[in-house]
């Protein structure tokens, strides 16, 4: 789902809550109505553990709600409301004693809803450790080593210890049609999250840089600037902002070919993306120019990473069919909130217009905006 995480584990934990939520009611409306049937000091015990993990998985959807203006990613939290569905599942199997049917399809339900909201590996490592519990349970239980079904009074059980066959032979067939259909489903949601991350890639990356291509670029970048304008209401924020075009590029196609001129662009993206922080976005904007979006980045920073930048593309050398081929490019740079940036459009034309200047100025140079200063680089 093309969702930002933390919304998703949001919606993985409510779910899990909903779960709990049921399994709560159910019980009590079992202690209300049919109390000769439950051994009530496990029933109390069940509630309460119940009422335990509802108020975890609230305090933990509160603090991932709040936690979602910062951050985009929580791992820890989806592996907790995971963990926390899972001891829910073998515990309410082994004192319900629904080893094999309602366990499970509350459980396969929550592995097909589960596995389109969060990472399938994740899924199925609980899944299968579920499996294998509930499985172990069970053989334990039929060898008489252990109480069946603490929470029931009235056991499905023949006095000598023995399970009635006709029940188990339903509750064995259900589980077995449960199992086949839910386990069905869930590699068809795998593949189809499969097949969406490719066309999600395709859809958003360059297929000869491998850089994301405008499209996805001025997305996210819409997203920093919001950001950025965000958190500077409190502590100020800055985005810088760098666009680059290689100099005289026709001229390097018109000379050694097309193939040559794609292995420049392909090397130039290498050395812009070694020299990116995991967190900067680095876009290929149109045919030989590129944009470099830096998050938290001051003007005197992003001229720093620029002026890096311009130096080791001037020392590149890129080798093809025997000739070696020098590059340079012309970089234009600006940042929010430094040069006077309402939208995304400003931020990205004062960085072209920078990047024009360095051109008329004679190319292989940085240029900032808003200023006829040159950062001291000549070609
Ligand atoms: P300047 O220094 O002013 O930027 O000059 P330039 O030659 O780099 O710029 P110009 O806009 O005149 O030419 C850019 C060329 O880039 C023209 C186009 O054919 C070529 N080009 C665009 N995309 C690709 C591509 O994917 N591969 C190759 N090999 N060439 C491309
Ligand atoms: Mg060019
Ligand atoms: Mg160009």
């Amino acid at each position: 789902m093309d969702w930002h995480p933390i919304d998703r584990f949001i919606l993985l934990a409510s779910l899990v809550m909903l779960a709990t939520v049921v399994f709560s009611i159910a019980l009590a409306g079992t202690m209300a109505l049919a109390p000769q049937y439950l051994a009530l000091p496990v029933a109390w015990t069940l509630l309460g553990l119940y009422g335990l993990h509802i108020i975890l998985l609230a305090s933990y959807i509160w603090l991932a709600w709040k936690r979602r203006r910062r951050e985009n990613d929580w791992p820890a939290f989806e592996n907790i409301v995971i963990a926390g569905f899972v001891i829910n599942i073998i515990l309410s199997s082994y004192l319900t004693g629904t080893y094999f049917t309602h366990g499970l399809l509350f459980f396969f339900v929550g592995v097909n809803i589960a596995s389109a909201l969060t990472w399938v590996t994740k899924i199925l490592v609980a899944y299968w450790t579920v499996l294998v519990t509930l499985i172990t349970f069970a053989t334990i239980d039929f060898s008489g080593a252990f109480k069946h079904a603490p929470l029931l009074s009235r056991s499905v059980y023949q006095p000598d210890g023995s399970p009635v066959i006709g029940w188990l032979f339903i509750e064995v067939t259900v589980a077995a049609i449960h199992y086949s259909v839910l386990y069905l489903c869930m590699l068809v949601i795998r593949r189809w999250a499969e097949r969406e991350n490719l066309y999600r890639e395709m859809s958003n990356v360059d297929g000869l840089t491998r850089l994301i291509n405008r499209r996805c670029f001025i997305e996210r970048a819409k997203n920093e600037l919001a950001r950025a304008k965000r958190l500077s209401s409190n502590t100020p924020k800055s985005l810088g902002c760098i666009m680059l075009d290689l100099d005289h590029f026709k001229h390097i196609n018109d000379t050694w070919g097309h193939h040559a001129g794609d292995a420049v662009l392909v090397a130039a993206s290498e050395i812009m993306m070694a020299n990116a922080r995991p967190y900067d976005e680095v876009g290929r904007y149109g045919g030989e120019e590129f944009a470099i979006l830096l998050p938290g980045v001051t003007l005197k920073i992003a001229a720093g990473i620029a002026e890096r930048l311009h130096k080791a593309i001037s020392d590149a050398v890129v080798e093809i069919d025997g000739n070696r081929i020098s590059i340079s490019a012309s970089f234009g740079v600006a940042c929010y909130p430094t040069h006077a940036i309402s939208d995304l459009n400003d931020l990205l034309k004062a960085a072209d217009q920078a990047l024009y200047e360095a051109k008329r100025g004679g190319r292989n140079r940085v240029i900032l905006a808003n200023t006829t200063d040159q950062d001291g680089v000549t070609g």
